[in-house]
């Protein structure tokens, strides 16, 4: 099958290299000249494990290639699969529809046969409606259909789960298209789920299962505060919760607040979107607010350990939104170091997120390359991204390079007992 894949991002690249792998002619089209230049030259344009390999062997085998041109790319294609971004429009806050209406527009011209255009954005209920008028608009003799294939992938683990999904959903109007989408997800076929439902439906599940997921962080974080009062401690409690099937252990890790390119953007647009629907969504609304608030909250945290020290030093570790990626959007940890600015000298070391944080704060804050270098001189140090390497630190080694030996476990990743024999005045999360 040839497949085009507009947008060549977190989705569209590792989707790309996912359906190459499959035997798939695949061509990912991007309006980023000088990202298309550095995938053909074989520079990947983002972390993700093991996609590198994958990516090589693709390209190799010339089933992947990359073009800035929709015609080149879209012109003969089975699917054309949308991925480009929903990011919350400037002034609004709900999803900003700019992205997909361009690309809709650009590549109705150069559809010729039937072709599915499967959107795998995160879109509001009824873009698969809007997205069908500007193709037919645009070109009036195009035989297409539109669906909605809404992606779960989780960055850090983007090619595992396009190979291990836990669902396919795939939001149909028409035979012809389910037809097409069933076989173009034909390797799946008896080891996943694949829920066909209405587009309309499709769309929902996404923004519902994110929203849901955010609330449940949001739940365990409150859960937290309420442990540090009471004595009790989260890891035990969030143990015990997750014991219980209905439950599950997913989700439940106490933290900064939740970060990423996606959950905070799809609360807020899943908000906003039923406020237009006369839907008042407060459990929403709240866990926005809220997480919000908690990265505020943490910023003081850590002021608090070094407030009577006079031109203070806090080390940060990670600066990614979560481990196994280099995406530093709406992480917590950009958000906390802003709060920071102004009332210490910050030293940073992320093990892939720098050059993504660096064109946030530029010289604002200094880099570290190593970890010893967090730690040296210290006055403070927070964890804030749960790197696997950040676990196996030395922690009497660290201390002993710190001036003050505040320790704030922001991602409770150290063992309590073992922070504090190394001497740490140490900080965890609920307890
Ligand atoms: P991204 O910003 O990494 O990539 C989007 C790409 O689209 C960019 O490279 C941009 O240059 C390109 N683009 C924009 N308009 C274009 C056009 N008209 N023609 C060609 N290219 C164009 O975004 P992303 O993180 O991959 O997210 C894409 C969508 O998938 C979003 O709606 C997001 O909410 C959703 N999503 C993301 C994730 C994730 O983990 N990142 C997970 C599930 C769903």
């Amino acid at each position: 099958m040839k497949v085009a894949i507009v947008g060549t991002g977190y989705v569209g690249l590792p989707t790309g290299v996912g359906l190459a792998s499959f035997g798939n002619d695949v061509i990912c089209i991007d309006k980023d000249s000088q990202k298309i230049e550095a995938l053909q030259k074989g520079c990947l344009t983002l972390y993700e494990d093991g996609l590198q390999k994958l990516f090589n062997e693709t390209v190799q085998a010339q089933k992947l290639s990359f073009t800035t041109s929709m015609k080149e790319g879209v012109s003969g294609a089975d699917v054309v699969i949308l991925a480009v971004g929903t990011p919350p429009h400037p002034e609004t806050k709900e999803a900003d529809m700019r992205y997909i209406y361009a690309a809709a527009e650009e590549l109705a011209p150069f559809l010729k046969n039937y072709t599915v255009i499967a959107n795998k954005s995160t879109v509001p209920v009824g873009t698969g409606d809007a997205v069908e008028e500007i193709i037919t608009k645009t070109n009036p003799q195009a035989d297409f259909d539109v669906v909605s294939l809404p992606e779960f992938l989780r960055e850090g683990y983007a090619l595992y789960d396009f190979f291990n999904p836990d669902r396919i959903v795939v939001g149909a109007n028409s035979k012809r298209a389910k037809e097409l989408i069933t076989k173009l997800y034909e390797p799946f076929e008896g080891k996943t789920n694949m829920l066909f439902v209405k587009r309309k439906s499709s769309e929902t599940i996404k923004y519902a299962s994110n929203a849901f997921l955010a609330m449940k962080i949001h739940y365990i974080n409150e859960m937290a505060n309420f442990c540090e009062k009471s004595g009790a401690d989260i890891n035990e409690v969030a143990q015990g919760m997750g014991l219980d099937k209905r439950i599950g252990h997913k989700f439940l890790n106490a933290g900064p607040g939740y970060g990423g390119s996606c959950f905070p953007k799809d609360t807020t647009a899943m908000a906003l979107m039923a406020d237009k629907f006369g839907v008042d969504m407060s459990l929403i609304k709240c866990t926005i607010e809220g997480n919000k608030a908690r990265k505020k909250q943490m910023a003081e945290r850590i002021l608090n350990t070094v407030k009577n020290i006079e031109n203070p030093k806090i080390g940060v570790l990670g600066l990614a939104f979560k481990n196994g990626t280099d995406d530093t959007r709406e992480s917590p940890a950009i958000e906390i170091i802003s709060h920071l600015i102004g009332s210490a000298h910050i030293v940073a070391y992320d093990p892939k997120a720098t050059s993504n944080a660096r064109k946030i704060f530029g010289s604002q804050i200094e880099y570290a390359d190593n970890i010893d270098s967090v730690f040296q001189d210290a006055d403070a140090v927070a964890v804030l991204t749960e790197w696997p390497d950040f676990k196996t630190i030395d922690l009497k080694k660290a201390a002993s390079q710190m001036r003050h030996k505040n320790l704030l476990d922001l991602r409770n990743i150290f063992p309590k007992d073992d922070a504090r024999l190394a001497s740490f005045s140490y900080q965890n999360i609920g307890s």
